[in-house]
């Protein structure tokens, strides 16, 4: 491919109907209140993890809520389960147990976490 200078960016499309969701389906049941999420970031400011590593557990949880399911998996084995962010949470998500259900979830749904 001849170098204009730039490069297309992949495609960043979200289809839910392609999406199967079954990750979110799981934690929904294990911890309902990821629907209390407001993806405001506290969580990943206070994160142990995330000092050193990309990890971020707002991103975490909109990966699960999207069915990106590749990247969730990718994603959950870096958190430490310090507990950090539940003490940080403005909407009282039950982070550690939602991470939790997160990696049962993965394991369940027979992929490697
Ligand atoms: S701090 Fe709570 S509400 Fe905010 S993004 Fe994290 S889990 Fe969601
Ligand atoms: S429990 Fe996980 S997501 Fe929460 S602060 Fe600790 S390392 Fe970060």
């Amino acid at each position: 491919m001849p170098d204009f200078g730039y490069k297309i960016a992949k495609d960043r499309q979200i289809d839910y109907d392609e999406n199967k969701r079954l990750i979110f389906s799981e934690v929904a049941a294990w911890e309902p209140s990821i629907y209390r999420c407001i993806s405001c970031g506290t969580c990943a400011a206070t994160c142990s993890a995330g000092q050193y590593t990309d990890y971020s557990l707002r991103k975490l949880i909109l990966l699960v809520k999207r069915g990106e399911e590749q990247e969730v998996i990718t994603n959950v084995s870096k958190c430490l389960l310090c507990g950090k962010c539940q003490l940080a949470c403005p909407m009282g998500v039950n982070t550690r147990n939602l991470i939790l259900g997160i990696q049962n979830a993965v394991k369940k749904t027979t992929y490697a976490v």
